[in-house]
């Protein structure tokens, strides 16, 4: 690929992030990440050149406005030295084409891409960003771990951004700032997806307390828009313009700056985990500590029976679409 205008002993060494995937999220997440200025250099790399071309050039229009980095397109080789690369590859589903068809395309791509990416940089972390995201870490993961890295290094985005809408929908009702909110969507990135109401606090105080102090009514129905806000949210942005992007943008690059900063953030990441609520060898989105050397711990919140009961079927879900490509 071309537009190299810079020359080679100009390139930075450190904050290096590769994007494997230049559509809608793999551009969005490199704005995002010249926005937030968390990388010194962006290598962005597609099937379609063009496309990876094109975009590199138009985000790097945007750096005199934002934070100094280096936006460029390059092949597989240029990913090289990168802390970090962002697998957002896919393929669209085809008039007709099940779930489970697409996911075993999808599967496909992977299964050239990974190989690729690790060949190449093989110190990097590697964060899945495309759907269905828990299923593609699950494959990215086994790939990885076949060729001897450790998959402590392949992170999936998870619920980074649902537990971001549950947060900021629950600091609206409440009339506090959405970084006083903890609060976590767990299991899978998807339908089955689980809000942990028995674990939001607002500064350390339980949610019915904050509530009875703030003479505050959050009852069945609110609950229910709530969560119904949280779960639909996408369904609803690709009814009205055929895909979302921005937010799972500024997610994936909020994850870059805790990599490559080294940073000890807990997001609700996707990763293989041995066994989530008696569901083995299976991956979803779970509070995970990450480092610049990729998850160091996972922890599973206290939870109430129904959420228990929730996870293990979020879990079992993921588990069986991983089953029925035949792969494990
Ligand atoms: P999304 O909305 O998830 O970003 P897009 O279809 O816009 O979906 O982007 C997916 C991108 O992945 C496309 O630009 C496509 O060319 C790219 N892609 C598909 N297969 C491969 C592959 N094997 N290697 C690199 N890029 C790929």
């Amino acid at each position: 690929m071309s537009q190299n205008i810079i020359p080679p002993s100009q390139k930075t060494v450190r904050g290096k992030l590769g994007i494997v995937g230049s559509g809608y999220v793999g551009a969005a997440a490199a704005f995002a990440s010249v926005m937030r200025g968390v990388a010194r250099e962006i290598v962005l790399t597609d099937l379609n050149e063009k496309r990876a071309t094109a975009e590199a050039m138009d985000i790097a229009h945007a750096v005199p406005f934002a934070h100094p980095c280096l936006v460029r397109s390059g092949s597989y080789s240029e990913l090289a030295g990168a802390d970090v690369v962002i697998i957002c590859a896919g393929v669209g589903q085809r008039p007709g084409e099940s779930r489970i068809e697409l996911l075993g395309r999808n599967a496909e791509v992977f299964r050239q891409v990974i190989p690729s990416v690790l060949e190449h940089a093989p110190d990097a972390c590697l964060l899945i960003a495309t759907n269905p995201v828990d299923i593609m870490t699950h494959l990215a993961s086994k790939i990885a771990v076949e060729r001897g890295i450790d998959s402590r290094r392949v992170i999936g985005s998870g619920t980074t951004l649902d537990t971001a809408r549950f947060r900021s929908l629950l600091s609206a009702f409440l009339g506090v700032d959405a970084q006083h909110v903890h609060a976590y969507v767990v299991g899978e990135h998807g339908d089955s997806e689980v809000l942990l109401w028995s674990q939001v606090t607002v500064s350390g105080m339980p949610l019915d307390d904050f509530l009875r102090r703030r003479k505050l009514t959050l009852d069945a129905s609110q609950r229910s828009k709530i969560d119904c806000g949280v779960r639909r949210a996408a369904y609803e942005i690709i009814e009205g313009k055929g895909a979302t992007y921005y937010g799972i943008g500024s997610a994936l690059a909020r994850i870059v700056e805790v990599l490559v900063r080294n940073q000890s953030a807990i997001l609700t990441l996707s990763a293989l985990t041995p066994e989530v609520c008696g569901v083995a060898d299976v991956s979803v989105a779970l509070p995970r500590l990450c480092t610049s050397d990729g998850l160091q711990d996972v922890f599973i919140p206290p939870l109430n029976a129904f959420e228990e009961a929730a996870l293990a079927r979020s879990a079992g879900i993921v588990r069986d679409a991983i089953l029925s490509l035949g792969w494990d």
